[in-house]
């Protein structure tokens, strides 16, 4: 064999022995493959019966020696049925999260204390997100089953206290601790009969389970016209419980009656839309962010930014992108707080040197001054000088006209000194007032800007002070005004009342009518009460549906009487929605100052005496 011959033979070996190794390798692999699927399939069982189906005929496949052909007719119909488990599963966290909160909401209609309020309202609003996973379905369960006992324990609890307003606003934690949401070990709740919707919940993690239709406390508003049939009052939607014969004594604050033609007043007519979905409003959010965007002044160096965010609102905002524009749009606002706050610190610093040149014009003019005085005695010493000569001239003259000549010469001269002094003197004070006058210029344009800062900060604290929906004043006004008129009453003595107003049954509003009708409400109550009262009088929104009022030099019959006249008129105030009248009533509580009294006693004491006109029955004054 020549030793061409060899060499091929000894490469065909080591390619044969190359291949079978890779052959060995491929079949280990494809073994592992093998094992790992039918792991897998056993592991994905149980979801959904189509993906069952496909993934036992996938262990089928995986016996047999052939697997190509069986995968590639198995595979397409594998990925549809994992598409259309996908489907029912987030069908079924739809039913799930929906039967959920209408079970919350139906909690929440219930007339509960702030402390049950509160995490039902937290559930409410993380349920969407827990509920896609699966895993989370038997904790959520719990946890409302624990809110639930907890909320109807407390609306029985009739006789228990309920917390002041102050103590609603800053609450003594250690007293009135909020229940604890237990998230991993629930607590066993209180045997209580499952609701039928727990029930279709619990199979729903289960298995599908179509869920009833939406029970009418979460259905739409309805028309006055439709029937309701339902036997809780509380569950039922304001317009369907309008039709039902008021129980005896109840007082219905917010009440709809058909409103005669004349009392049809379009001031008072809440808007009939319903609460516009983010597209309907996108257009509006958008223009007003390019104003806003437009009106921003904003340094050279932020402008890039600022015009790729207009970019971004020109092509159109969803609801998810107007969040990131929103953030961008705030980190512009804070780059522009910054540069305010860098130019008032320039500000600042040109004062500085405007008061360091101011000081230096001052120098100049005393130098002036100094300068003016030196030569005022070398004029001096040169007058003395120029008669001396003319002394002694008089002195050594031998003849009348060489006298005459010397005295001449002499007169000159002094003439010339006189002369000279006096234009250097014009000079000087031209220069002194030419100084002066810049002195006078700068310290009045300095007054002016000084005079705009100032006028700018109380025209923002003034902004600060009202509250932008009503136009009262707000929170912040609220407290200057207390500590003003406190500080006066200790001072003067005479007699000071407080009052604290709530709308009463204000969410129902919002939940029947929509928040845009409930801002308008807001609006216009506020507008009828402040148009009642004297100007000595003080009212401010102190927070949501709640207005204070402080009232001077009036005992406290008269602020009972005028809190009874404000009730009336609000009462009487013809909302109507859709031709519908809706009545809207508030309740207060009013207390008096007295000796040693801390304002928040006195607040309390007033809160105390609005709860119990709720508690009465709404539509009331107390006293305390
Ligand atoms: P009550 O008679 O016991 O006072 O019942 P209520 O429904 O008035 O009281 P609650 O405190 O339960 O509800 C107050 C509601 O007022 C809840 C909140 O959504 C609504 N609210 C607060 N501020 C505003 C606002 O500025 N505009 C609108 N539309 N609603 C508001
Ligand atoms: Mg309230
Ligand atoms: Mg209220």
């Amino acid at each position: 064999m020549s030793d061409d011959a060899s060499r091929w033979k000894d490469k065909y070996l080591s390619s044969l022995e190359q291949q079978e190794k890779l052959e060995r390798r491929w079949d280990a692999r494809l073994d592992l493959l093998r094992r790992g699927l039918v792991r897998s399939s056993l592991a994905a069982e149980g979801v959904d019966r189509g993906v069952d189906q496909c993934m036992h005929e996938l262990r089928e496949i995986l016996r047999r020696d052939d697997i190509d052909a069986g995968l590639s007719a198995l595979i397409p119909r594998l990925e549809k049925a994992v598409l259309d488990s996908e489907q029912r599963r987030q069908e079924r966290v739809g039913q799930v999260s929906g039967a959920l909160s209408a079970l919350v909401d139906q909690l929440l209609k219930l007339e509960l204390p702030r402390e049950a309020r509160k995490p039902l309202k937290q559930f409410a609003k993380q349920l969407g997100k827990r509920a896609e996973q699966v895993r989370e379905l038997p904790a959520l369960l719990a946890e409302l089953s624990h809110l639930q006992a907890q909320a109807l324990a407390l609306t029985t609890a009739d006789t228990a206290e309920r917390p002041g307003l102050l103590e609603r606003l800053f609450g003594n934690r250690d007293e009135r601790e909020e229940p604890a949401v237990v998230v991993s070990e629930p607590e066993t709740p209180p045997p209580l009969s499952p609701s039928p919707s727990t029930q279709a919940l619990a199979s729903a993690v289960d298995e599908p389970v179509p869920l009833p239709e939406p029970s009418p406390a979460v259905a739409a508003p309805q028309r006055p016209s439709q029937p309701a049939r339902t036997p809780s009052l509380d569950s039922l939607p304001l317009s369907a419980r309008l039709l039902l014969p008021e129980p005896a004594g109840a007082t219905q604050a917010v009440e709809a009656q058909a409103v005669p033609e004349a009392e049809s007043n379009p001031d008072y007519a809440l808007p009939a839309a319903p609460e516009p979905g983010y597209s309907a409003i996108a257009s509006h959010v958008e223009a007003t962010l390019l104003g806003l965007l437009e009106e921003l002044p904003l340094p050279a160096y932020h402008q890039p930014q600022a015009d790729l965010l207009r970019t971004r609102i020109q092509a159109g905002l969803n609801l998810y992108e107007l969040v990131p524009v929103l953030d961008d749009l705030a980190v512009l606002m804070l780059a522009i707080a910054d540069v305010g706050q860098r130019e008032f610190e320039g500000y600042l610093k040109q004062l500085n040197e405007r008061l360091a040149s101011f000081q230096g014009g001052l120098q100049d003019a005393h130098e002036g001054y100094a300068e003016s005085m030196n030569s005022a005695r070398a004029l001096d010493i040169e007058l003395r000088q120029q008669v001396d000569g003319l002394n002694s001239s008089v002195q050594q003259a031998t003849d009348l006209d060489s006298l005459k000549h010397l005295v001449e010469e002499r007169l000159d001269g002094l003439i010339g000194t006189m002369s000279q002094y006096q234009r250097q003197r014009d000079q000087r004070e031209q220069a002194v007032v030419e100084r002066l006058q810049t002195l006078v210029e700068r310290v009045a344009s300095m007054e002016q800007e000084a005079k705009g800062f100032r006028d700018h900060l109380e025209e923002q604290r003034q902004k600060a002070l009202l509250d932008p929906l009503t136009g009262l004043p707000n929170r912040a006004a609220w407290s200057e005004r207390l500590d003003v008129e406190m500080a006066r009453w200790q001072r003067y003595g005479g007699e000071l009342l407080l009052a604290v107003l709530d709308i009463d049954h204000f969410k129902r509003i919002n939940d029947d009518y929509g928040h845009l009708a409930g801002d308008k409400v807001l609006k216009i109550l506020a507008g009828e009460l402040a148009k009642r009262l004297r100007k000595s009088d003080f009212i401010a929104r102190f927070g949501g549906e709640e207005f204070v009022l402080l009232i001077p030099s009036t005992p406290l019959e008269g602020g009972v009487q005028l809190l009874e006249t404000l009730r009336e008129s609000i009462e009487r105030c013809p909302f109507h929605f859709k031709g519908v009248r809706v009545t809207i009533t508030l309740s207060a509580g009013i207390s008096a100052f007295a000796a040693g009294d801390r304002s928040t006693q006195v607040f309390e004491r007033a809160d105390q005496a609005l709860y119990r006109a709720k508690r009465g029955g709404r539509n009331r004054v107390e006293h305390d």
